[in-house]
């Protein structure tokens, strides 16, 4: 297949236009994307002191990074994952940022503004079914913020933060989030609809979206 913007060979078809993209169109796609989420649904502002929690990627620090040097944020990192300190170290230490121990005070926490999360849009879909399952929805805690918490990621997939991550070598040890049983059971079926109905993912973030709307207006 070829990719729809150059002719180039593609690598990824996007599951919500189906459109095809080689590896350097892919590249501009993801970064743009992630850049809007963060400009239209205002995720930092100047002056911004931001802590980025990395997990299994160096992706966000990379879209974090041109913020810094736009004069717009400071940033810090921290690292929550095990196995790729040196990774995560090395990578900071070329780009001057500063690694923050892991065992960073609730005091020292207290300092940010704003704290960079790699929810990825399955997260989302998952924590979205998970409340309704359990009854224990909280709109708030949904979406691109909730309070301090940024996820420039959220409206990516996992794949794509996957394949964006190991095309440009930021793929860290692999470190998953604990899940509970419940969690787990949800990704599960989650992944299994999204392969018969691909775009299933996307589906269920608009719905809500659009439910939170109506619920607002309401
Ligand atoms: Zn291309």
């Amino acid at each position: 297949m070829k990719c729809s913007k150059c002719k180039s060979e593609s690598i990824i078809q996007l599951t919500n236009n189906k459109i095809h993209l080689c590896k350097s169109h892919f590249f501009r796609y993801f970064e743009a994307k992630v850049i809007k989420t963060i400009r239209t649904r205002k995720l930092i502002e100047k002056g911004d002191r931001v802590l980025c929690e990395v997990r299994n990627t160096l992706a966000s620090i990379k879209i974090l990074k041109q913020y810094v040097d736009w004069n717009v944020i400071t940033l810090e990192v921290i690292y929550s994952g095990k196995g790729s300190q040196k990774q995560v170290a090395d990578y900071c230490k070329a780009n001057k940022i500063i690694l923050t121990n892991n065992k960073v005070k609730k005091k020292k926490k207290q300092e940010f503004t704003k704290m960079a999360l790699e929810q990825n849009l399955d997260d989302e879909c998952r924590d979205i079914l998970v409340s309704q399952f359990s009854d224990k929805i909280n709109p708030g805690n949904f979406g691109p913020t909730a309070g301090k918490i940024i996820k420039p990621f959220c409206l990516m997939l996992k794949d794509e933060v996957n394949l964006y991550s190991k095309l440009r070598k930021f793929n860290l040890k692999h470190s998953p989030q604990k899940q509970n049983k419940l969690q787990k059971a949800t990704s599960k079926m989650l992944n299994e609809i999204e392969k018969k109905y691909p775009g299933t993912k996307f589906g269920i973030i608009n719905y809500f979206k659009k439910i939170t709307l109506l619920l607002r207006k309401g």
